[in-house]
């Protein structure tokens, strides 16, 4: 039997979720890498991870299609069940309320909260029997304060703590193990358009985090080390939400 454990992350392509991915390849991990479009950013961290000896299944689909999901994930779990869980694809669509669309409303609720209903549902059912399994959900300091212009992705990312609470409940019994790392600034193209000007002076480390940073958190919540953790947000923020 292969005693790599394996871990599958969406939203792997770019940015946290592809360093999450690097990371956890160097300290021995196979990755099951989900993204929805990024084909070539994909590869590209796919060839990184197998230079330093690990495995790399790319899984392009969309996590807020039910079908998508269901389609690409139910043939691989019924083969291997991965030991963890990261739940990372996240989009944003900020607008103030009054003009919000509907549909700016429904993409990010769909992506960033359905998504890790519809993926957590399966992937849960083959955990439960093997008695082990560690989940993180990436959420957001705005789920934690919120934020005005996101009203739609605050929800989704307030929404993602209180299912993560929720279903750490619902598993503690069978050794799985969920957690939620709510990241602050984090330098990437989400957040290219923002004036930091304005924002740096809120944080008191006075600086945006690095991808790597966020990347330890969720390295650190899947080892022996945070065995005793459940139902827990960890912010990695510089301070900027105590
Ligand atoms: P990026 O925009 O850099 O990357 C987003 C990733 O999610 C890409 O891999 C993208 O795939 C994937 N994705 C988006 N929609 C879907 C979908 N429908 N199905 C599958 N994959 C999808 O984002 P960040 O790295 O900045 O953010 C990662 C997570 O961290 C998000 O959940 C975000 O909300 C959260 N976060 C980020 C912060 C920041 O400051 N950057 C702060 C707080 C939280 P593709 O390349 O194919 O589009």
């Amino acid at each position: 039997m292969d005693s790599v454990r394996s871990v599958f992350i969406t939203g792997g392509s770019r940015g946290i979720g592809a360093a999450i991915a690097r990371h956890l390849a160097t300290v021995g991990y196979d990755i099951w890498l989900n993204y929805n479009t990024s084909d070539q950013a994909a590869r590209a961290v796919q060839s990184d991870i197998e230079k330093c000896g690990r495995r790399c299944l790319l899984l392009p689909f969309d996590i807020s299609d039910q079908e998508q999901v269901a389609e690409t994930l139910e043939p691989l779990l019924a083969k291997q069940v991965p030991y963890a869980f990261v739940h990372n694809a996240g989009i944003a669509r900020d607008v103030l309320l009054p003009m919000m669309q509907f549909d700016e409303w429904q993409q990010v609720l769909n992506t960033n909260l359905t998504g890790f209903f519809l993926t957590a549902r399966l992937i849960v059912k083959h955990m439960l029997p093997q008695r082990a399994g560690r989940i993180v959900a990436i959420s957001s300091v705005s789920g934690q304060t919120g934020q005005a212009g996101q009203v739609n992705y605050a929800a989704s990312k307030a929404g993602l703590i209180g299912a993560a609470k929720s279903l750490a409940r619902e598993v503690a019994k069978r050794n799985i193990l969920v957690n939620v790392v709510a990241p602050g600034l984090i330098e990437t193209e989400m957040i290219e358009e923002l004036p930091m000007e304005r924002i740096l002076p809120l944080i008191p480390l006075a600086r945006c985090g690095k991808v790597e940073e966020v990347a330890g958190v969720v390295d650190f919540l899947l080892s022996e080390a945070a065995s005793y953790m459940t139902g827990q947000v960890l912010g990695v923020n510089g301070g900027l939400y105590m």
